[in-house]
């Protein structure tokens, strides 16, 4: 029997990139796997999909609880709905950081707490965060996206002590740049997309972009029992970019 078979999880952000990638990855190592999106429908089947907005508690409350009981209970948290921001701090005004830090670091509590209750009922119960190297690595016009990630961050960490004696695992992945919709939309934006992606791929010692299947496997090992002693982590996933 797999390591995967029979876990019930939830992924948010699960309609594109990282968080479809990982969903499809533990849908098909036969988790029963449910998506919360703000658009679900690009969800692939057997996925079930729910609409929802991490910045609205309620919405996140009802999805969270259709999801649950379509899965019929809950194992497994992915929190990967996040997006990005662009710019130094004399770049965002005030309104920007608070619409920013409300899905990516809000929208992660108000997730984690509507399913902490039913993560207490599992055996094998895993919280997997996707936070990102610019939590840590400083990079440059990241200064309000690299914030909240690094809240992200430090969540994960509080998190990790605060359940670790309840039996739910904390940890997070910290990708490097990944070829998901969400970057190619900010090729598609720069005045010269080729050159843009080639700084980007330059930027990593592996030469290239990080695959959102590459991403899904250290999120999917983050929520089996392969990593059952490990909480309160950050596994990277950036080609060597912090390590090297
Ligand atoms: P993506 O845009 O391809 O997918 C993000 C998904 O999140 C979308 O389906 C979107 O609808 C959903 N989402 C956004 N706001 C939401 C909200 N308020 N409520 C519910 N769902 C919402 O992006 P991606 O590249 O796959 O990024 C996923 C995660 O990975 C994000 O947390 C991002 O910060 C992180 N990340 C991405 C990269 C990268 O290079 N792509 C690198 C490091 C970390």
């Amino acid at each position: 029997m797999s390591d995967f078979e029979g876990l019930r999880a939830l992924v948010t952000g699960g309609a594109s990139g990282i968080g479809r990638a990982a969903a499809e990855l533990l849908a098909e190592r036969g988790a029963r796997v449910a998506v919360l999106d703000l658009d679900p429908s690009p969800a692939d089947k057997p996925l079930l999909a729910h609409r929802a907005d991490v910045t609205d508690d309620a919405s996140v409350r009802e999805a969270v609880a259709a999801a649950v009981a379509g899965l019929g209970g809950l194992d497994v948290l992915v929190n990967n709905a996040g997006i990005g921001a662009q710019g130094t701090v004399e770049d965002n005004p005030d309104d920007e950081w608070h619409r920013v830090y409300d899905v990516n670091v809000l929208g992660m509590v108000r997730t984690t707490r509507a399913c902490l209750p039913h993560l207490r009922a599992s055996a094998q119960a895993a919280i997997v965060n996707t936070c990102s190297i610019a939590a840590t690595a400083g990079l440059p016009q990241r200064a309000l996206y690299s914030a909240t990630k690094g809240a992200v961050y430090s969540l994960t960490l509080a998190m990790a002590a605060d359940h670790v004696r309840e039996g739910i695992r904390v940890n997070c992945v910290n990708p490097g740049t990944v070829d998901t919709p969400w970057v190619g939309r900010l090729l598609d934006a720069a005045p010269d997309p080729a050159a843009e992606r080639a700084a980007l791929e330059a930027r990593q010692p592996t030469g290239r972009l990080v695959s959102a299947a590459e991403v899904a496997g250290a999120i999917a090992y983050l929520a089996s029992p392969l990593s059952g002693a490990t909480t309160g982590t950050a596994l990277a996933v950036d080609g060597g970019m912090q390590g090297l």
